[in-house]
């Protein structure tokens, strides 16, 4: 990569007011000092708060560098960094969250890794400063992936990563609604690297993922990059069966033998709620992957962009 390719910054915006006075100088700096072109792209992802007049603001006062691509309503962080990779014009294309938790002072090390040869760059946070069951969960939910979808990915939920355009084009294509960009992009990428980037703690604004919308997208993860799981279902159906099975001749010897029994009601419960609760689970699982389907034939847009500011 020569020192004329041009660099695509792309950062998700939601209701980050608090974070956006200290982003912008930073990320400023941190690009002039790269000496090769840029732009950055914020896509404000239906805020309500006063994070678009900034953005604006931050767009007049450096012609030619920041563009901005307003959402008309909130439709997630992974579909606002989608719609950043379908409007940049970057050789590479770097994102990077709002609040500052990742340092935009480490971009120049990803994109030095672009430059050596490897074409999608992740990121491994070094001392996550998040809430300990964040850390925990996210823990468990790195390994059951990597298990589940076959990828190497040590850290699915840092979002400072950098992809080279031919990366970006494949997933411009993937035209899909629910889904995962790191695992996506992992999905694609030749020759992958990981690097350790400092993490900090959220100063300014609070985290905008609910405990649902987590599971929701966790379940993005799981249900987009794998079938095991319904595989998985069908295997707990056939052991359960076959169970029954091998207990419904027991009981059926035990009656001939010695009698019949009217004991062990509570027992019969316990084991029927066990049964109970499974099946319900099995049902949730296949749902999962229905109403992700549901989604995806409707082909309802998946986003939908107010209005444009480009190049001044
Ligand atoms: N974000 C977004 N839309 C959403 C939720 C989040 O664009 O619906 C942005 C948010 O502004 C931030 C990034 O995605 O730039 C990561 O969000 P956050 O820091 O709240 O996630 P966490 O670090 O808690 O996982
Ligand atoms: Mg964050």
């Amino acid at each position: 990569m020569s020192e004329t390719c041009v660099l695509s910054v792309i950062v998700p915006v939601y209701n980050e007011e608090e974070s956006l006075p200290h982003l912008c100088p930073r990320l400023l700096k941190t690009l002039d000092g790269m000496h090769r072109p840029y732009e950055i792209i914020f896509v404000n992802d239906g805020s309500r708060d006063a994070s678009l007049k900034m953005l604006l603001d931050f767009h007049k006062a450096n012609p030619g560098k920041v563009r901005v691509i307003d959402f008309n309503g909130n439709f997630g962080q992974h579909m606002a960094i989608m719609a950043g990779f379908d409007h940049s014009r970057g050789d590479v294309i770097v994102t990077l969250d709002a609040d500052l938790q990742n340092p935009p002072e480490e971009i120049p090390n990803l994109v030095a890794k672009i430059d050596e040869g490897h074409d999608v760059v992740g990121t491994i946070r070094q001392n996550r400063q998040d809430p300990k069951f964040r850390k925990m969960a996210s823990r468990m939910v790195n390994s059951i992936t990597n298990k589940i979808t076959g990828l190497r990915l040590n850290d699915y939920g840092c979002m400072l990563r950098a992809y080279r355009r031919d990366i970006v084009n494949i997933i411009n294509q993937s035209c899909e609604s629910t889904t995962f960009i790191p695992a996506l992009a992992q999905k694609f990428a030749v020759n992958p690297v990981e690097i350790p980037v400092g993490h900090t703690e959220r100063e300014h604004g609070t985290s905008k993922y609910s405990i649902f919308r987590l599971i929701r997208l966790n379940f993005d993860l799981m249900t987009g990059f794998s079938l095991f799981p319904l595989q998985a279902v069908t295997m707990i159906g056939i052991v359960v069966s076959a169970l029954s099975f091998v207990f419904a001749i027991y009981l059926m010897l035990r009656r001939i033998i010695v009698g019949p029994e009217a004991e062990g009601v509570f027992t019969l419960l316990n084991i029927n709620f066990f049964l109970m609760g499974i099946t319900m689970s099995c049902v949730g699982i296949t749902g999962e992957y229905i109403g992700r389907i549901y989604q995806e034939v409707r082909k309802r847009p998946r986003y939908v962009i107010r209005r444009e500011w480009n190049d001044a």
